[in-house]
């Protein structure tokens, strides 16, 4: 049988453009300037591209929010500059070759094993001060804490009866807010660094901001962290290292075995400059 086309009037003839990328395909249809295969190469390189940005941002927040900070000169800038594109490259294959080039200088590969260790958590349980209620804790951090200036290491706990299976993450935040408005800790809700554990404990660290007057948004650490301007290296020497942490998790320790949540509350703070 003889298989003729019918040809669509609304559609023409001519043969599809080529490819504005790799000059060799023919473009997907009519209205794109380039081929399936470079468009995918594309697409993917963009979806690597915000997966790093997103990643290397919190690295930087996670290196801001932990006292062993890395020399600056550890730090790279995070765009390759000026670099002559290779004669007859495509878009996608500059992309991949970037990527990959961003990739052997990543700074801060290096400290991944860092991270996984959450900082300054006491492990064992007799290092938390035992408290019967959130304003029992509350009163101890006012009295050995009453003007946010002096060095401070606290380590407090308490439990509470819940539910069975209690939301840690909700808890967590509840804490921290009623900490902030309870004491005179001072530190920024919306700034914070969180991570679930294997067991299901929530806890979340946030930094302590009595030095700052002005809000530094992670934004604007990953700017200072990628900046290679020298004297804005030298400005957050004023940064105040105190750390609040807040942990919740899985309490069964009521002695006739109620389901529980127990609050963790630790707090380190230097001498204020
Ligand atoms: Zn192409
Ligand atoms: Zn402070």
């Amino acid at each position: 049988m003889d298989i003729t086309p019918i040809s669509n009037p609304f559609v023409s003839d001519a043969p599809l453009a080529t490819c504005n990328l790799c000059h060799r395909s023919p473009v997907t249809s009519r209205g794109y300037s380039s081929c399936q295969n470079c468009r995918d190469k594309r697409n993917a390189s963009k979806r690597r591209a915000t997966a790093r940005k997103r990643e290397q941002k919190m690295r930087v927040f996670q290196l801001a929010t932990r006292v062993n900070v890395p020399p600056s000169h550890s730090v790279e800038p995070t765009k390759p500059l000026k670099r002559k594109t290779p004669d007859g490259e495509n878009e996608g294959d500059a992309l991949e070759r970037i990527r990959k080039r961003f990739k052997k200088m990543e700074p801060f590969k290096k400290h991944e094993s860092i991270f996984q260790i959450p900082s300054a958590i006491p492990t064992t349980e007799s290092q938390y001060q035992k408290f019967i209620s959130a304003s029992d804790l509350h009163k101890a951090i006012k009295q050995s804490y009453p003007d946010n200036a002096n060095p401070l290491r606290f380590h407090g706990t308490y439990a509470i009866i819940t539910e069975l299976d209690p939301d840690h993450k909700l808890k967590a935040r509840e804490v921290a807010r009623n900490l902030r408005h309870n004491t005179s800790l001072q530190f920024n809700l919306d700034d914070r660094e969180a991570y679930r554990s294997d067991d299901g404990a929530y806890t979340i660290h946030y930094k302590c901001t009595c030095h700052q007057s002005v809000k530094r948004t992670s934004s604007d650490l990953t700017s200072y962290f990628m900046s290679k301007n020298k004297a804005a290296l030298a400005t957050p020497k004023t940064e105040c290292l105190g750390r609040i942490e807040v942990r919740a998790e899985k309490d069964m320790s009521h002695r006739l075995g109620w389901p529980g949540q127990r609050i963790k509350v630790t707090i380190t703070h230097p001498k204020k400059l």
